[in-house]
C-alpha cells in the first residue's frame, strides 16, 4: 500500500511550500542513494520522497491530491514520473522541474516604441520591426537536412541528458545535464541542414503589431511570449516592448492628469471670463471666475488620460497666466492712463481717510491733504 505524501515527508498537512521544500531536504540529504552506498532499501525511500516532493511542492497537484487523492497522481505521471535526480537538483538548485526543466531557453528581446498623448489616450497599434534568431524553416529545428539519416546519440542513448557525478559536502552526488554530443536532441545528425549548417536556427527579421492598450505609463513593458531569440529543443525567450511617451507642445502629463497654461488679459483676470482651452481631442471652454490670480490653476474634470485598463479619465489643470500687454494702442494707452488714475485716487482717498482718521486719533498735527 502507497504512504501518504505528507506521511512520507512528515509534514502537516497545513504545510507551506518553504517547509515541504526543507522537508524534502531534509529527507533527500538522507537517502540519497550516493550517501547510502548504494542501499536499496535507502533508494526506496529517496523515491518515495522524490515523488511525494514533486507532488506536494506544485500548487496545482497539491490541491489535486488533497482532493482525489493517488487517484489525481496516476493521471499526472501517466507520461512517465519526473527524474528523481532533477527532483534532486530543482530543491537545492531553486530550479523548476517538469518537462520543460533542463530545457534550454531562448534569449528574450527588448525593442522600444514611442507613443504620443494621443495615443495615449485612444490606445493604439504600433509596428515593430526587429532581427531575433529563429528556428530554421528548412529543417524546422533539427539542424539536419530533411530527409537525411539520423542515428540515436551514443553518449546520452537518445534522452538528450547526461548523468554527471560531482563532488560535494554530502559526498558524491548525480546531478543531470545537458549531454554534450548531440546538445540535448539525443539524436546524431549524419547530415547537417543546407540552410543553417546544422545550427537549427537562422537570424531573421521579423514585423510585430503590438496592441498598445489605453493609458500606458512611460517606461512600462508589454511582454510578447515566445517573440524572442528561439533556441532548438528549447522554449523562446519573450520579446519587450517598451513604450516610451513622447513629450507634447501643449499638454504636461501628470500620471492621469494633464496639465497645461492659458493666457488672459488683466481684463478678463478682473472681470471674469469664459475662455478656450486646448485639450487632446479638441478644445473646451472653461469660465475663469472676477478676479482670478495669475497661476491659479483650474481643474477641468475627465479630460485627462484614461487609467490604465479602465475608461475612467483624469482630469486636466488649466494654470491661469495673467499677461501684461507688451504693445498698446493710443486708444488702449489712453484707457489704462485713465483706469490707472482711478487707481491712484481710489489708492489716495484711502490713505487721506487713513491720515485723516489718524488726525482725529492724534488730536490735530499737519498732514498734507490730497
Ligand atoms: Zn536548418
Ligand atoms: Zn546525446
Amino acid at each position: 500500500m502507497r504512504k501518504d505524501y505528507y506521511e512520507i515527508l512528515e509534514v502537516d498537512r497545513t504545510a507551506s511550500s518553504t517547509e515541504i521544500k526543507k522537508a524534502y531536504r531534509r529527507l533527500a540529504r538522507k537517502y540519497h542513494p550516493d550517501v547510502n552506498n548504494g542501499d536499496p532499501q535507502a533508494e526506496q525511500k529517496f523515491k518515495h520522497i522524490s515523488e511525494a516532493y514533486a507532488v506536494l511542492s506544485d500548487p496545482q497537484k497539491r490541491r489535486q491530491y488533497d482532493r482525489r487523492g493517488y487517484a489525481a497522481i496516476d493521471e499526472f505521471f501517466h507520461n512517465g514520473f519526473p527524474d528523481i535526480f532533477e527532483i534532486f537538483q530543482s530543491a537545492f538548485g531553486d530550479m523548476p522541474f517538469g518537462r520543460s526543466a533542463g530545457r534550454p531557453r531562448g534569449q528574450s528581446l527588448r525593442v522600444e516604441v514611442t507613443v504620443d498623448l494621443g495615443e495615449v489616450l485612444t490606445g493604439t497599434t504600433s509596428k515593430v520591426e526587429y532581427t531575433h534568431i529563429a528556428l530554421c524553416e528548412h529543417c524546422q529545428g533539427t539542424g539536419t537536412e530533411p530527409g537525411a539519416q539520423v542515428r540515436r546519440c551514443p553518449t546520452c542513448g537518445g534522452t538528450g541528458q547526461v548523468r554527471q557525478h560531482r563532488r560535494t559536502i554530502l559526498g558524491s552526488l548525480t546531478t543531470i545535464g545537458t549531454c554534450p554530443r548531440c546538445g540535448g536532441r539525443g539524436e546524431i545528425v549524419e547530415q547537417v541542414c543546407s540552410k543553417c549548417d546544422g545550427q537549427g536556427v537562422t537570424r531573421q527579421r521579423t514585423e510585430l503589431e503590438i496592441e498598445i492598450p489605453p493609458g500606458i505609463e512611460a517606461g512600462r513593458e508589454l511582454i510578447v511570449q515566445g517573440a524572442g531569440n528561439a533556441v532548438p529543443g528549447g522554449q523562446a525567450g519573450d520579446l519587450h516592448v517598451r513604450v516610451h511617451v513622447a513629450a507634447h507642445e501643449v499638454f504636461q502629463r501628470r500620471g492621469e492628469d494633464l496639465a497645461t497654461q492659458v493666457s488672459i488679459s488683466f481684463p478678463q483676470a478682473a472681470l471674469g471670463a469664459t475662455v478656450q482651452v486646448p485639450t487632446l481631442e479638441g478644445h473646451t471652454e472653461v469660465y475663469i471666475p472676477p478676479g482670478t490670480q495669475s497661476g491659479t490653476e483650474l481643474k477641468v474634470p475627465a479630460q485627462g488620460l484614461p487609467h490604465f485598463g479602465s475608461r475612467r479619465r483624469g482630469d486636466l489643470f488649466v494654470r491661469v497666466h495673467v499677461a501684461t500687454p507688451t504693445q498698446l494702442t493710443p486708444r488702449q494707452r489712453e484707457l489704462l492712463e485713465e483706469l490707472a488714475r482711478e487707481f491712484q485716487q481710489s489708492a489716495d482717498s484711502e490713505r487721506s481717510s487713513l491720515f485723516a482718521r489718524m488726525k482725529e486719533v492724534l488730536g490735530g498735527g499737519q498732514g498734507d491733504s490730497a
